[in-house]
């Protein structure tokens, strides 16, 4: 699996504020921010700010920021009203479609989800 030093993680440069980034939500372990190229009208990302590839290493590495990142997912969902309608996306590898590998959760909602499929 690709991997990246915190060095030249783009989502290590937004959680240290290097680069900037629309914050929508934050706590003690994680970072919301919304996505630059947004899939939905309401596309957040929640990363961890520990840097782990994906987050199955961040639920091997810290139960605690695995559960942190959830947890703000759901009160960015909560705070853009969409608490009872929307998505959370994991993607992992590159297959998959992951093209950051610092562990992120994609909230998404606003627009109407393809009807009986999960993807
Ligand atoms: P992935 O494809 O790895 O699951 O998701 C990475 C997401 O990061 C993509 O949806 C992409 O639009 C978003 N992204 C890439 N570069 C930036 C950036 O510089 N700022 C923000 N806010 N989002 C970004
Ligand atoms: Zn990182």
């Amino acid at each position: 699996m690709t991997s990246q030093t915190p060095r030249d993680c783009l989502f290590c440069k937004i959680v240290a504020g290097e680069i900037p980034s629309d914050r929508v939500a934050e706590s003690e372990r994680s970072v919301a921010f919304r996505d630059i190229t947004p899939a939905a009208p309401i596309h957040v990302l929640v990363v961890p700010k520990r840097h782990e590839p994906t987050v199955g290493a961040l639920a091997a590495a810290s139960a605690d920021d695995l559960a942190d990142v959830f947890r703000l997912a759901a009160r960015v969902a909560e705070l853009e009203g969409v608490g009872d309608a929307h998505r959370m996306i994991v993607n992992t590898g590159s297959d998959a479609g992951q093209t950051i590998f610092h562990a992120h959760v994609h909230v998404l909602a606003g627009a109407a989800f393809t009807e009986g499929k999960m993807v």
